[in-house]
């Protein structure tokens, strides 16, 4: 166990989604590869305490940790390209520092001092960027937002601030920038890059590496021309292309011996990169031998980031089973009994999105009836799993009027709150958050994909099966292939007859790990593949 860590920052400048999260994982997955223990925080400026009730649209997934944090979705990066499980001291946002900070000074913590941005803020940023010091060797800062933000300005301060503390060769400042290539001079452009390293020294910081995003290769010139007006070492101006695959990114970097650079500016004692795991994966990605298509039942369907890391499982799946996954985005509201043959046609399984509210609800459940009933393999998450359950009870089970009481509530209700919750009405307050264990039976398709009797999956819903339906619904063939271990909450519900039907009451996608992925969605996957294999007999 290291005695204190070393610290990477990462900022950004020139402009968003650069790929900031994908940087900062690759750059840890290669210290982990070369050893070392590392783990990543995020911390973002804005002021929402934490992202759980915001617009999907607007900030795409909330990635749930085990402890049950509602986290940013590159949190879901981290722990993809580490493996490594990321907790609540993995985030934080000025919401949760100003929330804090506020608290004490309410409790007279201050004694009568006046609280302000410096120290106060950049103070409690600190102590939440050193909360993980000492458990692992690096220990890796993703800033949120752009550099010359208003709202990223403490957290600059308390960068600086605490790289000084550190010391020389204990801390290190990495920044994203943008080479754009402007057709008409058929040039690169270095400015944009220029003006971002100058704010960012404004604030104090000079940085030591600069990772360029750039569709175009950077050659030596464009390089020293960046490296002298930056003030930073040419070899340490690395060009970060467009990768076919987001994990094809760490390769690249290492190819310009990005690892090495940080070993030796971090004195750290390196041992031999190993990434032939890591490469082979990668080439399964980019060259599989079949081909597969599922259809991608949800309401979220033009910002595909809402669903990261379903997409991400997906590709992971895919991999392991040698199949490129392609993607059909069928929108939940489009689809109706009468068309979900024709918006089905040609698909090898369906995966129904997880989602709050009733919006998309009857053509999810039309999607549902038409794959059960012509074998499709199906794979239901969360809300998708209680749309399965609400066709069984409707279709199977003779309740036309069966329901989730979360869209209408009639006596119908096989998808429910439990007793002790429906008096509660604040948000977030009834939402059963992060993980929990969940015991399968034995000959069943989650048994055989797992392996294991005993598994634990991470949850981020209110309602739940209801369990006074369970009889009915099990003795018209539903079976319960996985719950609480007191046996009390449903979490996996079968069709045995089906070639693949399953569908879970958590999200496993938020732990489908690069390389190894996840039992559920290789075991869909091989479903789907086998379907496509028959279809094309
Ligand atoms: N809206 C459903 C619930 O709250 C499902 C949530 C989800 O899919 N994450 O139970």
């Amino acid at each position: 166990m290291p005695k204190t860590s070393k610290y990477i920052f990462i900022t950004g400048g020139v402009l968003s989604s650069l790929g900031k999260g994908i940087a900062s994982s690759s750059i840890g997955l290669l210290l982990r590869q070369r050893g070392f223990s590392v783990t990543i925080q995020k911390l973002d400026p804005y002021i929402n305490v934490d992202p759980g009730t915001m617009n999907p649209y607007q900030h795409g997934e909330v990635f749930v940790t085990d402890d049950g944090a509602e986290t940013d979705l590159d949190l879901g990066h981290y722990e993809r390209f580490l493996d490594v499980n990321m907790s609540r001291a993995n985030t934080a946002t000025a919401g949760q520092v100003y929330y804090d900070v506020i608290m004490r000074e309410r409790q007279g913590e201050y004694l009568g001092k006046t609280v302000q941005v410096v120290p106060h803020i950049t103070d409690e940023i600190k102590r939440r960027m050193r909360a993980l010091d000492g458990k692992y060797d690096i220990i890796i800062s993703e800033i949120g937002g752009t550099v010359g933000d208003i709202e990223s300005l403490p957290f600059l301060e308390a960068c600086r601030q605490l790289r000084h503390e550190v010391g020389r060769g204990n801390a290190l400042d990495v920044h994203l920038t943008y080479v754009p290539y402007i057709k008409s001079a058929g040039e690169l452009k270095t400015k944009p890059t220029q003006h971002s390293v100058k704010t960012l020294m404004e604030f104090g910081i000079t940085p030591d590496i600069l990772l360029c995003r750039s569709e175009m290769k950077l050659d030596n010139d464009i390089r020293a021309k960046i490296a002298l007006f930056c003030n930073v070492e040419q070899r340490s101006v690395i060009e970060a292309l467009d990768a076919e695959t987001i994990y094809e990114v760490p390769m690249m970097f290492a190819k310009h011996e990005l690892d090495q650079i940080v070993c030796e500016k971090l004195h750290l004692k390196r041992s031999k990169l190993s990434m032939e795991t890591w490469t082979r994966f990668v080439h399964r990605i980019k060259a599989p031998k079949h081909s597969v298509t599922i259809g991608f039942v949800g309401k979220y369907n033009k910002y595909p980031d809402s669903y990261k890391s379903i997409i991400e499982a997906l590709i992971h799946a895919g991999a392991i089973n040698n199949a490129r996954v392609n993607i059909r985005w069928i929108d939940s509201e489009d689809v109706t009994n009468d068309n979900a043959a024709e918006m089905l046609d040609g698909v090898d399984g369906i995966l129904v999105a997880p989602g709050f509210g009733h919006r998309g609800i009857e053509g999810k459940i039309a999607a549902i009836k038409h794959v059960r009933t012509h074998d499709i393999p199906f794979f239901g998450i969360c809300l998708g799993m209680q749309c399965a359950v609400i066709e069984y009870a409707r279709n199977v089970a003779g309740l036309p009027l069966a329901n989730s009481s979360e869209f209408k509530k009639n006596k119908f209700s096989v998808i429910d709150l439990l007793p002790e919750q429906r008096n509660i009405t604040t948000k977030g307050g009834t939402m059963r958050l992060g993980a929990y264990p969940c015991k399968l039976e034995p000959k069943t398709k989650a048994f055989a994909a797992y392996k294991s009797e005993h598994i634990s999956e991470r949850h981020r819903h209110r309602y739940e099966f209801n369990n006074e339906f369970r009889e009915l619904l099990t003795g018209t063939g539903l079976r319960i292939s996985g719950s609480s271990p007191n046996g009390e909450l449903v979490e996996v519900v079968e069709v045995p007859q089906h070639p693949w039907f399953v569908g879970v009451q958590f999200h496993p996608e938020l732990k489908s790990r690069a390389v190894t992925g996840h039992p559920l969605f290789v075991a869909f996957i091989k479903a789907t593949v086998r379907h496509a294999a028959e279809a094309a007999e």
